[in-house]
C-alpha cells in the first residue's frame, strides 16, 4: 500500500523568484493524484521537490509521519518515470528494470523474481532481452514504469510520462497506467498539462498557476465548481461574464446583475468567495427562437456558427455580453443562421459565482 503525502508550507525560490508559493494539502495513501497546469506553473518543481533532487527552500514534506526535506533522493523510497523514460541504452529490457533491484544489493534470485513480475505486470515478458532501442515509444515507457516501480516505492512519481506518444497510444497507456496503480498501491503524483488526461485518470487534481495551488479537488467539483477564473477556464469552455453587483435575494439564492442591466438568478457560493464573474458553461445555455423560460430568457443574435460532429456552437451577443452556447444531439436542430434573432437562457443551478 502507497504512503501518505503531505505537504506543509512547502516553498522553493530561486533568489527572488517565487517557483512554489508555500502550499499544504495532503494526498491519502494509494491516490492517484494529479497536479495540472501551464509551463512554468511549478508542477515539476512540486515533484522535484517531493523527490528530492530540487531542495525545499522552506516547509516539509512529511511521507510516514517523517520530514523527508532533508533526506537523500536515493533513501527517499519515491520512483519516478520520465517524459523521456531515461532508459539505459547498452541494458536489456530486464536489465534496465533490475537496475534500482542491483543498486540496492537485492540478491540474484529475489531480483529475477520481482523482475518477471514487473515485465508480467506491463506485458513486456516477451521482449525482455531487447534493448530500448528496438522499442517502440509505449513499450520504452512501460519498461520506464516497471523500472520505477520494482522496488515496490510507497509513492511514484509520474512527470508528464506520455508526452512523447502519440493520441491514441497515450489514452491506452493512460488505462494501462491506472491498472497497474491499482495492482501495485502504490501513491501516485501525476504532472501533466493535458486536463482531458489528469480528469480521466485521477481521483483528485490541484491546479496550479504561477507557482501557487489555485484549487484542489475531484475533477468534476472543479468543472462545477471553480473557485476563481482561471480554474474555470482552465478547465474546459466557460463563459465567464462579468457582474456589476449582486444582492442575496434567500438563503441559496443570489441575483446578479450583469453588463447591459441584464438580472439573472444564481446559486449562492457556499465559502466566502468574492464574486467577479457569473460562470456558465457553454452546454448549460438554452437557446430558442422564442419560448424560452420569460422570466430569464435573455434576447440576441447569433454573431457565429461552428458545427462539428455531434455538436453545434452558437457565439450570441445579448447587448454588450458574448455568449457562446453549445448544443448537443437532437436539441441542434433546427439549426440557427448567422444574423437570426434567439433567446438564451439558463437554469439558475447551472451557474456559479466564482471570482478573479
Ligand atoms: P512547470 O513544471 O509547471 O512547467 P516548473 O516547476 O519547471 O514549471 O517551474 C516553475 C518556475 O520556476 C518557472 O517560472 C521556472 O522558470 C522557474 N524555475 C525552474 N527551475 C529553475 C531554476 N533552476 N532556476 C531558476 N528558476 C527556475
Amino acid at each position: 500500500m502507497g504512503s501518505a503525502v503531505e505537504f506543509v508550507e512547502l516553498g522553493k525560490t530561486y533568489g527572488a523568484h517565487v517557483a512554489l508559493s508555500p502550499t499544504s494539502f495532503l494526498i491519502e495513501p494509494g491516490e492517484f493524484f494529479s497536479i495540472i497546469g501551464p509551463s512554468g506553473s511549478g508542477k515539476s518543481t512540486m515533484l522535484g521537490v517531493t523527490a528530492g533532487f530540487i531542495s525545499a527552500s522552506k516547509g516539509a514534506v512529511v511521507i510516514d509521519g517523517k520530514n523527508i526535506v532533508s533526506v537523500p533522493p536515493y533513501r527517499r523510497n519515491i520512483g519516478m518515470v520520465f517524459q523521456n523514460y531515461a532508459l539505459f541504452p547498452f541494458l536489456t529490457v530486464a536489465e534496465n528494470i533490475a537496475f534500482p533491484l542491483r543498486m540496492r544489493g537485492i540478491p540474484r534470485a529475489d531480483r529475477e523474481v520481482r523482475v518477471r513480475k514487473l515485465m508480467d505486470a506491463v506485458r513486456l515478458g516477451a521482449l525482455q532481452d531487447r534493448y530500448p532501442a528496438m522499442l517502440s515509444g509505449g513499450q520504452q515507457q512501460r519498461v520506464a514504469l516497471a523500472r520505477a516501480a520494482v522496488y515496490d516505492p510507497a509513492i511514484l512519481l509520474m512527470d508528464e510520462p506520455l508526452g512523447a506518444l502519440d493520441k491514441n497510444l497515450r489514452e491506452e497507456m493512460q488505462e494501462e497506467i491506472r491498472g497497474f496503480q491499482a495492482s501495485i498501491g502504490a501513491t501516485v503524483m501525476y504532472v501533466t498539462h493535458d486536463q482531458n488526461e489528469a480528469t480521466s485518470m485521477a481521483r483528485r487534481i490541484a491546479i496550479m498557476s504561477t507557482g501557487k495551488i489555485e484549487q484542489i479537488g475531484a475533477p468534476e467539483q472543479l468543472y462545477l465548481d471553480p473557485t476563481n477564473a482561471f480554474v474555470a477556464s482552465f478547465l474546459g469552455e466557460a463563459n465567464l461574464l462579468e457582474i456589476k453587483s449582486t444582492s442575496l435575494s434567500k438563503e441559496r439564492t443570489t441575483m446578479v446583475l450583469l453588463e447591459g442591466g441584464f438580472e439573472v438568478a444564481t446559486k449562492t457560493p457556499k465559502d466566502g468567495r468574492a464574486p467577479t464573474f457569473l460562470l456558465v458553461r457553454p452546454e448549460n445555455i438554452k437557446v430558442s427562437r422564442s419560448g424560452g423560460d420569460e422570466n430569464s430568457a435573455l434576447k440576441g443574435y447569433v454573431r457565429e456558427v461552428i458545427y462539428a460532429a455531434g455538436t453545434v456552437k452558437y457565439k450570441v451577443s445579448v447587448g454588450p455580453l458574448n455568449i457562446n452556447a453549445r448544443i448537443m444531439g437532437e436539441e441542434m436542430f433546427p439549426l440557427f443562421c448567422v444574423g437570426e434573432e434567439i433567446q438564451v437562457w439558463w437554469a439558475p443551478s447551472a451557474s456559479s459565482l466564482v471570482a478573479a
